[in-house]
């Protein structure tokens, strides 16, 4: 039995040789995110073996053989284990998509200023519910209100979680039990986990629907409004169009009709934006400040939008309206920290100084074509010089992406990239899978790498990492 104990522990390979051969493997590259991640692979490599070798003074049966066979990938399976536990689970990703509000990457990018606001806020104390003049108890949402005030016009403002939030109180703070009128072209549908007939439920309110898919007229409201109704919602069609033969009824007239009857008017403005986009070739879509001048009671937007800031649910309108909201005993549940505070208060303060150049997502959405080329240009004559890929410069389109400008195909410039030897999929894999994932669009055999989403250091990367491509393929 001794002796079958040191045979087996014998068979170990040692750390170093383990390390150099998980080195080698596909499956490790994800990790090698930076100087360190040798010394990180030793240690775990190192408690790897120290397990096997409890594993082997408590348990040797079966045949030799088979532990032998079963010993590699045992070890390969179980350093991969370890090494995912140390990890990190939040990780950089390059978008190489051209989407500029990638829902899956985190939408909004922060400014970095906004960042580095949003850290020392993080780590020192701060005035968050503080009144500093009186000593005494303040309230959190007078950090950004004055700012939103001026920045849309309105009366008052609030801000809690999300735009699903900012919904979902509305509903439950107005509606509770009573009936809400929507147009049945409205009847949006957000990334799938947000939809307008489920969170008017969820808040308490009954749905009722009017008019038809592509037209609601004014009379169509007018003809349900009853005393149950408590009040008319409207809700931005963000991600999507419906063309042709259709009628909507605007926020104004719906005013109109709401203050003859006397029934408040609110509006789901999705993704809104402070900044009129025609300027730049974008489609009319109302501002925050057009559809606050339209005298809706309440607003709310997502501030990880064409805002360009935190994720959070943005409530602007009129004072009593807002007043009620801040009672809500939910609106606790569903405030805000002081980290989207700071990040959102620091985002408004860029558009009150009086510039879109400094929003990330402004920058991304307004780059000029031609700049869009030369980038592209120069990532495409860089990767030229690696033997083991085809490259060329191609116009192509990238997206807005978060629901917002659904129909909007914005010029873009991107390196197509093709493999010499080896299949399209494992390129976009091989990208995906290397130390900071490298997320790329593949097109007609070609792998797109779209400049617009591109932040700096990227070119590096990517540059670095197709530049292993041939070592993995030969
Ligand atoms: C995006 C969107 C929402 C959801 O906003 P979140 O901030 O993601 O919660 C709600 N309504 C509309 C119309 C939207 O476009």
């Amino acid at each position: 039995m001794q002796q079958e104990i040191h045979r087996r522990l014998r068979a170990l390979p040692a750390v170093h040789e383990v390390v150099s051969r998980l080195e080698e493997q596909t499956e490790f590259s994800p990790f090698m995110t930076n100087e360190r991640w040798l010394l990180r692979l030793t240690q775990c490599v190192r408690q790897v073996l120290q397990g096997a070798r409890e594993t082997i003074y408590h348990n040797h049966s079966g045949s030799f053989e088979e532990f032998e066979a079963t010993l590699w990938p045992w070890i390969v399976n179980e350093v991969l284990k370890t090494l995912s536990r140390t990890e990190s689970s939040l990780r950089r990703v390059i978008n190489a998509t051209g989407v500029v509000l990638h829902t899956n990457c985190g939408r909004a990018l922060l400014a970095p200023d906004v960042a580095r606001f949003v850290a020392e806020q993080a780590e020192r104390y701060s005035n968050l519910e503080l009144t500093i003049e009186t000593g005494e108890r303040g309230s959190r949402y007078t950090h950004v209100e004055e700012l939103l005030c001026r920045l849309t016009g309105a009366e008052a403002a609030m801000v809690v979680n999300n735009n699903a939030a900012a919904v979902l109180l509305m509903m439950n703070t107005f509606a509770l039990g009573k009936e809400v009128i929507v147009s049945r072209g409205e009847l949006v549908e957000v990334g799938g986990s947000f939809r307008i007939p489920e969170v008017l439920k969820a808040g308490g309110a009954k749905l009722v629907e009017v008019g038809s898919t592509n037209k609601t007229w004014l009379k169509d409201y007018e003809a349900v409004i009853g005393p149950d109704t408590a009040l008319l919602l409207k809700v931005h069609t963000s991600n999507y169009r419906v063309e042709g033969f259709t009628h909507a009824v605007s926020g104004a007239e719906l005013v109109e009709l709401g203050e003859r009857l006397g029934v408040p008017v609110m509006e789901d403005l999705g993704s809104g934006s402070f900044f009129d986009g025609t300027s730049l070739g974008f489609p009319p879509e109302p501002t925050i400040k057009q559809t606050v001048k339209a005298g809706l009671s309440l607003v709310s937007f997502s501030g990880d939008k064409l805002l360009g800031g935190p994720q959070a649910g943005i409530l602007v309108g009129k004072k009593s309206f807002v007043q009620r909201l801040r009672t809500n005993q939910l609106t606790r549940a569903l405030r805000v920290d002081k980290l989207t505070l700071a990040a959102l208060e620091a985002t408004l303060r860029l558009y009150d100084n009086g510039g879109i150049e400094d929003i990330p997502v402004w920058r991304m959405l307004s780059a000029p074509l031609d700049t869009l080329h030369t980038a592209a240009l120069e990532l495409v004559t860089a990767l030229q010089a690696n033997p083991n890929i085809a490259v060329e410069l191609q116009e192509d389109v990238s997206q807005v992406g978060g629901g917002a400008w659904p129909t909007v195909k914005l010029p873009t410039w991107v390196c197509a990239i093709r493999p010499k030897q080896g299949d399209i999929m494992d390129l976009e894999k091989f990208l995906r899978l290397g130390p900071i994932a490298i997320l790329s669009r593949i097109h007609k055999d070609r792998v797109l790498i779209d400049v617009r989403t591109l932040l700096s250091g990227d070119f590096e990367e990517i540059i670095q990492r197709l530049g292993e491509w041939g070592e993995e393929v030969s």
